[in-house]
């Protein structure tokens, strides 16, 4: 039977805000128009406050200061050392108010309080670490002798666009305001709009840490009329997007218009693949984290685990037990494990899954609503086995706390199975035999790769899927060539053939 926390009173966080802005220009701004839409908090499920509904004409002025700040603002021309500092001081504000940012995070979220501290300690790091990369960053050049020296020449691209996903916000946030910012960019932020407060916390963060009026733009709203503006607009030559598969597709058909720069971060199914001769304690201590964590909203999800079939009913049943004893309740509590999915439309979709899952595997636990959580988007850490590679739990993105357990007799029906979906996110591997893991990894469909543990990320890594997971790769120098342009500047050092044209 799932556990439940301790925790019974819904905790909320001191001095929330009643009212969520717009921030243009350096400015708290209503919508031009005064709509605003409901924000619920995911334990409740009651609103707690309104948001600014953005539309066109919010964009409009967005993207008009930022385009000023771009065309006429410092933070363009700005050395990169001086950029960076600015960079580390929003790191030192959002580490000094890391547990503030999580209490809001997880009110708003339903993300466990000790995984949204994690998350907000990381936003912090990708500050610091793009301040430093840009101070560090070294074009190339190249030398003909005696005939060119040729340069690059890197220019920020202008106005960049950034839509995000309410999984994680603020540190998927951080993740392309960083770069963005780092490259001279100025930036408008369409936050995701179960999830807006934390962003709105951008504002003041930026503003204190000394990033120009105008650099930072923040527009919240609804997808399809505020990030849809976004998208279209013909000063934002370039759209960061991290969501769902079919988002993607209609940001892609929309930027095509303007020919925009893209890089999409979209949706997972992605595998574990467990070997017979895997130390089989890390892999259930691992893959369980994989799943659950992050309230199983997470695109790394390994939502499909994939098992040699001599260890199968041993994995099974061991997985199951842990599973069932995950503990769920109150995101606050530190205690707590799994918390509450974001919203109610959610939480029914992934309801869904679980109950299609009941006529697609065998379940091994959970299957419902925690006994004892009548409120609140808490959904059991479900776990179905004997899973169909056609079965639509295999090959759906559920993205809450629900995995799928198949089995596999040889190397090559697990490649075929973890290959086997419209997905290619990211693959864990288990397994102690070098040659076979190295092998796996380089045939499998994903854009990263773990060998013997879960999604443990270097920054300066390249990041992004591959086949409906997503489009370009970000991380390091990836995200800096995204935001950038590198002119090639041609220096002749001598006289240049020339056929003469009209000279005979
Ligand atoms: P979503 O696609 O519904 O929404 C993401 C953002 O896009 C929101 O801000 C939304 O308002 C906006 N949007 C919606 N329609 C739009 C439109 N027509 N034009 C412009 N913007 C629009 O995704 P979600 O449900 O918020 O997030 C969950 C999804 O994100 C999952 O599929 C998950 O796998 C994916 N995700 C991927 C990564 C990654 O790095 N690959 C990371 C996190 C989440």
């Amino acid at each position: 039977m799932t556990q439940t926390s301790a925790q019974t009173t819904h905790y909320v966080p001191a001095d929330l805000p009643t009212s969520i802005r717009h921030f243009i220009g350096g400015q708290f701004v209503d919508s031009v128009n005064g709509e605003t839409f409901d924000v619920l908090d995911p334990v409740s499920n009651q609103t707690y406050a309104t948001a600014a509904a953005g539309q066109q004409a919010d964009i409009a002025r967005a993207v008009a200061a930022a385009k000023d700040a771009f065309d006429n603002g410092p933070w363009p021309r700005m050395l990169p050392r001086a950029r960076a500092r600015v960079l580390h001081r929003i790191a030192d504000a959002v580490e000094a108010q890391d547990a503030r940012l999580a209490e809001l995070e997880t009110f708003d979220t339903g993300l466990p309080i000790t995984q949204a501290l994690g998350q907000a300690q990381r936003a912090a790091e990708n500050f610091r670490f793009f301040a430093d990369l840009i101070v560090a960053q070294a074009d190339d050049t190249y030398k003909v002798p005696g005939r060119q020296i040729n340069y690059v020449n890197r220019k920020p691209v202008g106005v960049a666009g950034l839509i995000t996903p309410w999984n994680t916000p603020f540190m998927l946030e951080s993740w392309k305001l960083a770069p963005a910012l780092a490259s001279g960019c100025t930036v408008v932020l369409k936050p995701a709009e179960f999830t807006p407060l934390s962003a709105s916390l951008w504002a003041e963060i930026f503003r204190t840490a000394g990033v120009p009026d105008g650099v930072f733009n923040l527009v919240n709203g609804i997808g399809e009329e505020a990030g849809a503006a976004l998208v279209k607009h013909p000063d934002v030559p370039l759209i960061s997007f991290t969501g769902e598969t079919t988002t993607g597709q209609t940001i892609y058909r929309n930027c095509a218009a303007n020919l925009k720069g893209m890089s999409m971060e979209l949706g997972g199914k992605s595998p574990a693949v467990v070997f017979a001769d895997a130390d089989l304690d890390a892999a259930i201590d691992s893959t369980l984290f994989g799943v659950f964590s992050l309230n199983g909203e997470r695109c790394t999800a390994s939502s499909r685990i994939l098992v040699e079939r001599s260890i199968y009913d041993d994995f099974c049943a061991r997985y199951a037990a842990r599973a069932a004893s995950i503990v769920v309740g109150d995101p606050h509590d530190p205690q707590t494990e799994v918390g509450a999915l974001v919203h109610p439309e959610h939480y029914a979709k992934v309801m869904s899954y679980v109950e299609i899952g009941k006529t697609e595997g065998r379940l091994l636990a959970g299957g419902g609503r925690p006994e004892g959580l009548t409120e609140g988007n808490y959904v059991s850490p479900t776990v179905f086995a004997d899973v169909a590679p056609t079965a639509r739990i295999f090959q759906e993105e559920i993205f809450g706390p629900v995995v799928a357990i198949t089995p596999f007799e040889t190397d090559a029906e697990a490649l075929a199975l973890a290959n086997g979906v419209k997905y290619g996110l990211a693959a864990y591997l288990w397994t102690t035999d070098l040659t076979r893991a190295h092998n796996f990894a380089q045939a499998v469909d994903a854009g990263m790769v773990w060998l013997n543990s879960h999604n443990v990320r270097d920054l300066r890594t390249p990041f992004g899927g591959v086949k409906a997971s997503g489009l370009g790769h970000e991380g390091g120098y990836r995200s800096i060539d995204f935001y950038t342009n590198s002119q090639a500047v041609h220096i002749t050092l001598a006289p240049v053939h020339t056929p003469r044209f009209g000279a005979h």
